[in-house]
């Protein structure tokens, strides 16, 4: 029988991170994956594809609407979806080859098929075939991660009632496409659809869409995305969903209890993931789960069974990428003896529509709870030089920093390129950063980062220069 130090099952953004961590740290590593690809939800069917189509989408939208501005005359452009699915299949495929690269590189071995426990310390791999073979771990880290969660009255054709990895691969731009909920996901694969024509409408439970985000960032998302066409059903409880022919008919209660009906030709279920546990056999080596379904682990993302790590989506908190990778990162090290840290409170959400939305750190709402005194910093993108440049004017950057010490607890951007300025507000908090601090460093000019400058001087002192 085969043994190894560390074994990792599943290979998303958590369990190969993890592998090549533990990897580097000496370990003889193992990672078992079910799907002939690695890389998980994430690389598969998640993160990369969805900004593959998002760019696509976005290039044509571009074209049809923005390009003349720019002083680009080009004749009725038009959208072809079968190659915009063949070329994200194609950065797909890339960026999964990529992953069995480092594997090689990091000389871990690849196990294709289903792992499951025979106990705490051996793992049956069940290949497609139906063969089987059996390793040895002295530890093991479970990252099976998550699968889309449905409505129990919704049944997925995944035809016309879909879910974000069928989205992911249609073969016709959807006439009319019905989103049920108003989260990332369904804000994403929604925006890509309203770029190429659909009609497209989001049925959202709460009265706010993306509603884990500070409050001003949900407003001003709406304000834009209503601005581009994207119908909004708010408080309002789908009850079902109801498929004839190539026709969906979405039926809900809005806020006054009235019923509600909403048809279209497609309709993407994205109301949030659930835990994927099937399968793994963690009866057989007693591990065990919360009430939700996750595996149940402690601050050293331990499970109840001593040898036997979680990590990513399959265990509590927000389910990110770069979460699941920074947990993979965690728990190589602590099985090294390190002593490694993860401050959940920075870890940043983003939202990719256009203009993208970022935040870090406490929301204002959470502050109002915690009874924190604090003070905020705005900016508006369209007094930004660069801004203008570009005719990206829409948002803003919002900075929360405490009322008396001026350290930053917050950030929060909508505006172009806000998934990659949202880092400086990760740093600045990593570091605990005034508003001040940011305020006296030199942002270069022009760029959409000047807006987190002018928002730091705003917080502190109110003296913004170009407002
Ligand atoms: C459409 C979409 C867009 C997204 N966009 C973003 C984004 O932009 N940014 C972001 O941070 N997050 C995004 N996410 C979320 C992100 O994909 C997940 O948070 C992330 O993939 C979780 O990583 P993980 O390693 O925990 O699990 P996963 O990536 O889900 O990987 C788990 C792997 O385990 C395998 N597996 C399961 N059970 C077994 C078993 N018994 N044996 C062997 N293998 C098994 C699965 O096949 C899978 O490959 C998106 C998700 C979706 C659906």
């Amino acid at each position: 029988m085969s043994q190894f130090d560390v074994t990792v099952i599943g290979s998303g953004p958590g369990g190969y991170v993890a592998a090549i961590r533990a990897a580097q740290l000496g370990f003889k590593t193992a990672i078992i994956e079910k799907y002939s690809t690695l890389g998980g939800t994430c690389l598969n069917v998640g993160c990369i594809p969805s900004k593959a189509l998002l760019d696509s989408s976005e290039h044509f939208e571009n074209a049809k609407h923005n390009f003349a501005s720019h002083g680009i005359l080009i004749n009725d452009p038009q959208a072809d979806i079968q190659r915009m699915v063949a070329r994200k299949n194609e950065v797909v495929d890339q960026t999964t080859k990529g992953i069995n690269y480092l594997m090689d590189k990091n000389k871990i071995t690849v196990f294709e098929g289903v792992g499951s426990f025979e106990s705490a310390t051996q793992i049956k791999i069940t290949k497609n075939d139906g063969s089987s073979e059996t390793i040895e771990s002295k530890y093991t880290i479970i990252a099976t991660g998550s699968k889309p969660s449905s409505l129990p009255f919704i049944s997925l054709d995944k035809e016309r009632v879909i879910t974000s990895t069928e989205a992911l691969n249609l073969k016709e731009i959807p006439k009319h496409l019905v989103v049920i909920g108003g989260g990332v996901i369904g804000l994403e694969l929604g925006s890509v659809y309203l770029r190429l024509g659909s009609q497209v409408t989001v049925v959202e439970f709460m009265d706010k869409i993306i509603p884990g985000m500070d409050g001003a960032l949900s407003k001003e998302l709406t304000k834009v995305l209503k601005k581009q066409g994207m119908k909004f059903m708010l408080s309002t409880a789908v009850s079902g969903v109801e498929r004839n022919g190539d026709t969906v008919k979405v039926t809900a209660k809005d806020k006054k209890g009235e019923e509600v009906v909403v048809e279209g030709d497609y309709c993407l279920v994205s109301v949030g993931r659930k835990p994927y546990t099937e399968g793994l056999g963690l009866e057989k080596a007693g591990v065990e789960l919360d009430e939700r379904g996750r595996v149940k682990v402690n601050d050293h993302l331990q499970t109840n069974v001593a040898n036997i790590y979680a990590i990513g989506d399959v265990i509590k908190g927000a389910m990110l990428a770069h979460k699941a990778s920074e947990e993979g990162t965690l728990v190589a090290e602590i099985l090294a003896g390190q002593k490694p840290h993860i401050n959940y409170n920075l870890i940043p959400g983003v939202v990719y529509t256009w203009p993208e939305v970022a935040g870090v750190g406490k929301t204002e709402e959470q502050l109002k709870e915690e009874g924190v005194a604090y003070k905020v910093g705005n900016f508006p993108m369209r007094a930004l030089g660069r801004s203008r440049a570009s005719g990206d004017v829409d948002g803003f950057v919002k900075i929360i920093a405490d009322e008396k010490t001026d350290e930053v607890l917050g950030m929060h951007i909508v505006g172009a390129r806000a998934a990659d300025l949202i880092a400086e507000g990760v740093i600045a908090m990593e570091f605990r950063a005034s508003a001040e601090d940011i305020a006296r460093s030199s942002h270069a000019h022009p760029t959409y980062a000047e807006a987190i400058k002018e928002a730091a001087l705003d917080a502190t002192g109110k003296r913004p220069i170009h407002i």
